[in-house]
């Protein structure tokens, strides 16, 4: 790892983000489960995820309501959606991609991102997981955006802009979660 950073377990790097030392939680059992805020989509995640991403960007701070975006990363094929109408708004990404956002057409609940150019990949917002305790970044993305106060595990992976690749934040979320 080598961004890892050595003793003390607080320090400051990019943008403010500090690192602090944890004990990460285990991954729960699968399937896990989530939802909307009203009840009406519900999902189930049949397989590992392949990461926790944490994005400082001013768009994903928007669309959160809050000071970033935190998503797991899914598989697809390992996500099991049931009930639910869902909106579906469309956006262009920094990187000139499309994605599209899908939420509760009920309650508004913004539900996952779906890239254009990773048709297999999920992108799910984590904080509707029924129990999303365990869900600590094992990356941060645009951190020179990041809060003041916003802090990183020490084993995260941390990082500019988007400057790596999604197969260097999976591979991570694998190292992290042997
Ligand atoms: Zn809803
Ligand atoms: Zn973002």
């Amino acid at each position: 790892m080598p961004d890892r950073l050595p003793e003390p377990s607080v320090r400051h790097i990019l943008g403010g983000m500090k690192r602090i030392a944890m004990t990460r939680p285990p991954l729960p059992a699968l399937p896990m489960s989530g939802g909307c805020h009203c009840g009406a989509v519900r999902y189930a995640i049949t397989a590992r995820p392949l990461a926790v991403n944490a994005c400082h960007c001013d768009d994903c701070k928007r669309l959160a309501g809050g000071p970033f975006g935190l998503y797991l990363h899914v598989a697809k094929e390992a996500l099991e959606i049931s009930g639910g109408a869902r909106d579906t708004f469309r956006r262009t990404g920094g990187s000139g991609n499309a994605i599209r956002i899908e939420r509760c057409a009920a309650c508004g609940t913004r539900m996952w991102h779906l890239p254009d150019v990773a048709p297999d990949l999920v992108i799910l917002c984590a904080g509707t997981l029924d129990d999303s305790r365990w869900a600590i970044p094992t990356s941060h993305i645009f951190v020179e955006f990041a809060a003041a106060d916003a802090a990183a595990a020490e084993d995260a992976l941390a990082v500019e802009g988007f400057q790596t690749t999604r197969a260097a934040i999976w591979e991570r979320f694998s190292e992290i979660y042997r």
